[in-house]
């Protein structure tokens, strides 16, 4: 077990923050058991802060944890199924769709797909110092949902011979397409040749540096030509922008997906456990979602009600009002040394000014303690880093104003969130 450095953490790979050790727990998929997520739950309140944290690559995070429960904490998330290899620890960005199998865009139910390729991923030891930040991704239709540009991708296009899947690579395009019974082993051989070029070339294990080197997306599909087929079709892809929350039809007879807004990406152990009870008791499933949210997918249309208004009384609105929307924040002062301000104190100070109103299309919102902008994604509608004396506060990523108070900042989001819903209105 390594404790303390600068690495990227892992359950095996306990990271020092402000608020103690803080682990993260590979969740292939985003696709969580009930029990899994009550057992994390039943962790973080005895021995973390008493929150789950989600990633943007739908993975769980726990901090605040004191140094002598973290053998006990490992023990039992080995019990809960959550490090089924250890070597394998950080080998663990695996992305797809948060409604997967319940989706009626989609031409493929790409799960069995994500258990395949999580299995044997983890039975090569050619994968076992991947790089942290890694991430496959397989979509089995023409929606993604990560803003991210995965280092090995595959989306489902249906052509008349079958489901296929568009091959890209650092969100680079390849033109070729790889069939169903071929994608794991694609992935697979893609991604030992990324490790292979990195090397030779002396380039960070990822795909988009990979890709970037002249002649190298040649090599990987010469490599791979067996598994390959040349693509008569442009990739479908479409990126989600905004967390879906609310209530949603699913490709099951008379059940929906219950997708509550999680302030901040973070569960509180209750909540989590809530959501894991109701899961069980309906037959429903959970999924951790990239824009760092869950959804409850697969419940009976007849019992909505009856979850959602725990829901809502419990911190987990389905209406999207809440004000939290958009809206992400890094640890801030209460988890992160670095950090000039409190700003997950200050994304809840916007959250309450925009409680109740609707959110404008894309609207979203990073708070960062520092230059290093943890929160950051990309195409933001407003950016706030915090410096020594006060926020840098970008629009559309051009900064407008700097060294301000945070009550200034916040004015200001909050104008320009009315502004955009009045536009809106106007059109
Ligand atoms: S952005 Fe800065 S303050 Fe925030 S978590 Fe990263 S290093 Fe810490």
């Amino acid at each position: 077990m390594k404790v303390g450095g600068q690495f990227c953490p892992g359950v095996l790979h306990a990271v020092s923050a402000k608020d103690g050790l803080l682990i993260r727990i590979r969740v292939p998929g985003g696709l969580i058991e009930a029990d899994q997520l009550k057992a994390v739950a039943g962790l973080s309140r005895a021995f973390a802060d008493g929150y789950l944290e989600i990633t943007s690559r739908a993975n769980l995070q726990l901090r605040g944890i004191q140094d002598r429960d973290l053998e006990p904490i490992v023990e039992r998330i080995a019990m809960a199924g959550l490090l089924p290899s250890p070597q394998h620890d950080r080998v663990r960005n695996i992305v797809t769709s948060p409604i997967a199998g319940l989706d009626s865009e989609e031409v493929i139910d790409p799960r069995p797909l994500i258990h395949e390729l999580d299995q044997q991923l983890r039975e090569e030891n050619a994968f076992v110092d991947l790089h942290p930040k890694f991430s496959f991704a397989i979509y089995g239709g023409t929606r993604r949902f990560s803003r991210s540009n995965d280092d090995i991708s595959l989306e489902a296009v249906g052509l008349n011979a079958g489901p296929y899947f568009s091959f890209s690579i650092g969100g680079a395009c390849s033109g070729f397409v790889v069939k169903r019974g071929d994608a794991v082993d694609c992935m697979l051989a893609a991604a030992k040749m990324c490790i292979r070029l990195a090397k030779e070339s002396n380039l960070p294990v990822r795909g988009k540096a990979v890709v970037m080197a002249p002649g190298a997306m040649k090599l990987i599909v010469d490599a791979l030509s067996h598994l390959l087929t040349p693509s008569p079709v442009s990739p479908p892809s479409r990126l989600v922008e905004e967390a879906l929350i609310g209530i949603y039809p699913t490709t099951q007879n008379g059940r929906v997906s219950i997708i509550p807004s999680v302030p901040l990406g973070r569960l509180t152990a209750e909540q989590a456990i809530y959501l894991a009870d109701a899961a069980n008791e309906w037959k429903s499933d959970l999924r951790l979602s990239p824009w760092r949210g869950v959804v409850l997918g697969s419940i009976p249309k007849g019992a909505s009600d009856n979850i959602v208004g725990p829901l809502h009384s419990m911190g987990l609105s389905c209406d999207g009002r809440d004000g939290f929307r958009g809206i992400a924040a890094c640890a801030g002062s209460s988890g992160c040394e670095a950090s000039l301000a409190d700003v997950r104190g200050d994304a809840v100070s916007l959250a309450h000014r925009l409680l109740g109103h609707a959110v404008p299309s894309g609207w979203t919102v990073n708070f960062s303690g520092c230059e290093k902008q943890c929160a950051q994604r990309h195409g933001a509608t407003a950016e706030l880093i915090a410096g020594p004396l006060g926020y840098t506060l970008s629009i559309a990523g051009s900064p407008v104003a700097s060294d301000c108070s945070p009550e200034f900042a916040l004015d200001a989001v909050a104008a320009l969130h009315q502004n955009l819903l009045s536009e809106v209105a106007v059109q």
